[in-house]
């Protein structure tokens, strides 16, 4: 089947997107396939070829979506400077949005040129694909296309599209472009958003207020599963939160390596707003923008703004709810509680700041690691008390990963087909991310996390 479009987005109020065409590029170039989603999606990949995936051969007008956002905390208003959605696939029942990103600019760039580099384009496709792989809910890269033009950003590099495939790109930002610039809509809108999403609360009787319930929910699932792998997404900004909980906008994402709450690696947060452990207090400032973008509701309907508060106050402890699940099965621990016995693990991490990953499955297998942090008479202590009410295997194999994509390697493969054009290392990284959970004989150097100067003073970007 080729893609089939159908797009309802164009349905709502047309303040909400604008028409957008994809920027005409001659001989483009597909790069990397994702054949796997191509089956999800009941796509034809012999019918998928660069000029589909580029946009030269429209099956519908795409839009470009409107939303606002706060930025690292100052409210701006935004849009899809440079992506723009091709239209809504159907397959088996479900909604996809099939998105360009890099195909041109459109009414909302601003001083943008609607361009996006190989390398950060590459980049996402990889990170979405081991989060992909990690089982976390993300955002899917469908392709890379490469185009022939030269895009400068910290160097002159080659263009290129990543189709990006997401249950919608609808997010917290989307409600309040909404509630500022077309508040009428805001109960239509939500509506649509309760029908493709969360339509199992048109059965309830408080709808809306079930719907922020929804919305925390499915974001605190989100974050706490970064924890649990050591994600840091970088730019937590109320228009990077998706509405459906999906992992997405891996612009200056990377994973942690050595254990610390404060690690940063973006470029523009100086101020380590979006650190690793900052996620979950920043998640709960989102959510309390978003409940501020759903106050037009309360005069429009039964919602009062002090249920939504309620809702707010409930987050910490069902956050930790979560977090302490996840983190036991982590530590293999099949009982409830043991909340302290967590805490004073966490707490030996913060110490030794040894290798995240690597830690756990040392835990879980003794002397697979030649690293002093393991050697020590208080990680034998903790590692005895964990044995008496956990480490049990199977559940460690299923929360943690025996490999993650390791900053160097990552920056080593895209640094390799920039110089040399050619894509085996990078390719030979998205097989090992296939399968972290599995794999026992995987070859060392994937484990290996980078010297801790690599660390120190690797940087991503955003806009790249
Ligand atoms: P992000 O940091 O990716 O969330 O992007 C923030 C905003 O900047 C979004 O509205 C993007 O569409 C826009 N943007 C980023 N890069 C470009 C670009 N090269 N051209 C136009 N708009 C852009
Ligand atoms: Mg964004």
């Amino acid at each position: 089947m080729p893609l089939s479009l159908d797009t309802t987005y164009k349905d709502l109020d047309s303040r909400l997107y604008s028409r957008a065409k994809p920027k005409d590029v001659d001989s483009p170039e597909v790069l990397l396939l994702d054949e796997g989603l191509c089956d999800d999606l009941g796509l034809n990949k012999e019918e998928l070829n660069g000029r589909i995936l580029s946009g030269q051969e429209l099956l519908e007008d795409p839009i470009a979506q409107g939303y606002a956002g706060h930025q690292f905390g100052r409210f701006t208003f935004l849009g899809d400077g440079r992506a723009m959605i091709l239209g809504e696939h159907v397959h088996d029942g479900d909604r996809y949005d099939v998105q360009l990103k890099g195909a041109g600019r459109t009414s909302y760039s601003r001083r943008g040129d609607g361009s996006a580099t190989v390398s950060s384009m590459l980049r996402e496709y990889l990170y979405s694909h081991a989060m992909y792989a990690l089982n976390i809910k993300t955002s899917r890269s469908l392709a890379v296309v490469e185009t022939n033009e030269a895009v400068t950003r910290r160097r002159v590099e080659p263009g290129a599209i990543l189709v990006r495939v997401m249950n919608s790109h609808i997010r917290y930002g989307t409600f309040q472009y909404v509630a500022a610039q077309a508040p009428d809509e805001l109960q239509r809108f939500t509506d649509y958003v309760i029908d493709r999403h969360y339509p199992q609360l048109n059965a309830t009787d408080r709808t809306y207020r079930e719907f922020f319930d929804a919305v925390m929910e499915s974001s605190i699932e989100m974050v706490v599963d970064w924890l649990r792998v050591g994600f840091l997404h970088g730019v937590m900004n109320t228009d990077n939160m998706s509405i459906d909980g999906e992992t997405f906008d891996y612009g200056p994402c990377a994973f942690m390596n050595y254990y610390d709450e404060a690690t940063v690696f973006s470029s523009v947060d100086r101020n380590g707003r979006y650190a690793f452990g900052n996620q979950r207090p920043i998640l709960r400032w989102n959510l309390a923008r978003f409940a501020e973008a759903l106050q037009p509701l309360c005069t429009q309907s039964a919602l009062t703004y002090d249920e939504l508060e309620l809702k707010l106050d409930e987050f910490e402890d069902r956050f930790d709810a979560r977090y302490y699940a996840m983190m036991r099965t982590k530590l293999g621990i099949n009982s409830d509680g043991e909340e302290e016995l967590v805490d004073e693990f966490v707490e030996w991490l913060r110490k030794s700041n040894a290798d995240y990953t690597n830690t756990f499955l040392e835990l879980e297998t003794p002397g697979t690691f030649d690293d002093p942090a393991f050697g020590t008479a208080e990680f034998e202590q903790l590692r005895s008390k964990l044995a008496a009410v956990g480490l049990d295997e199977e559940s460690m194999q299923e929360a943690n990963p025996r490999c993650i994509p390791r900053n160097y390697l990552v920056e080593q493969a895209l640094d390799e087909y920039l110089e040399t054009g050619d894509l085996s290392k990078l390719e030979g990284l998205l097989t090992v991310l296939e399968n972290p959970y599995g794999a026992k004989d995987m070859d060392s150097q994937f484990q290996q996390p980078p010297p801790r100067e690599f660390d120190a003073k690797y940087t991503t970007y955003c806009n790249t």
